[in-house]
């Protein structure tokens, strides 16, 4: 496992709502992180089929573009009653034709699809929702943290906090969905913390302790 020897380092994603978390989590830590976004870096094709080899694209179009360690997360939402879908298609699934993002849709997609299928009761919609990080060198060494929370897909969408399918991801032990929770409670982490909520957080302590800890 390679240490990360710097405190800079490029978060590479052009997800507002992602940089807006990964930017809460590596606040504590004292790195000094700019996004892909902000870089104005292109936003390479995520044309792999799993959430490792997309988190690697981007990792790595990021780190040799920039010169700097770079970190980049892939993650989606697998629903059991749809055959693990949208998986690493959940940023897909809520594009309109025009290119835009309509996050309402898409969970109104999951809906359809689940009540074709006659998933009703919550024990027939359980999903989990999956973050792979990709710390990426520019020599191109890569290391993989992969973190999951199991959970249930609720609805009526509820609360408006968070982004993307937060409305509708109840985890378990919770009665709250991710989208009536704040950051912090999302996370359920800081550093030295012994346990982690959310999948980007159970990814990222595996980072820190990997990568940053002596
Ligand atoms: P990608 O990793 O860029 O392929 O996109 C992942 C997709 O999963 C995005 O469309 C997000 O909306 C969704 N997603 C990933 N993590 C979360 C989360 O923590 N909350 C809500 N949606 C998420």
């Amino acid at each position: 496992m390679r240490k990360l020897d710097t405190r800079t380092i490029v978060v590479a994603s052009h997800n507002a709502g992602k940089i807006a978390e990964i930017a809460d989590l590596i606040g504590p830590l004292g790195f000094s992180a700019q996004s892909a976004a902000e870089l104005k870096f292109a936003e390479p094709d995520e044309t792999g089929t799993t959430f490792e080899e997309n988190a690697a694209i981007k990792a790595l179009a990021s780190a040799k573009a920039s010169g700097l360690p770079s970190l980049s997360d892939d993650s989606g939402l697998v629903i059991d009653a749809l055959d693990g879908a949208p998986g690493v298609y959940t940023a897909n699934w809520a594009e309109r034709e025009d290119g835009s993002r309509d996050f309402a849709m898409a969970m109104q997609k999951v809906e359809t699809a689940l009540s074709e299928r006659g998933a009703i009761e919550p024990s027939q919609r359980s999903s989990r929702f999956v973050s792979v990080l990709c710390l990426a060198w520019p020599d191109g060494h890569t290391e993989f943290f992969r973190g999951e929370i199991e959970g249930i897909v609720a609805w009526p969408p509820r609360g408006t906090a968070g982004f993307g399918y937060d409305p509708v991801f109840q985890p378990e032990g919770h009665t709250r969905t991710f989208g009536e929770m704040s950051s912090d409670e999302k996370h359920g982490w800081k550093p030295g913390d012994p346990q982690a909520l959310s999948h980007r957080a159970r990814a990222f302590k595996l980072f820190v302790e990997t990568c940053l800890e002596a």
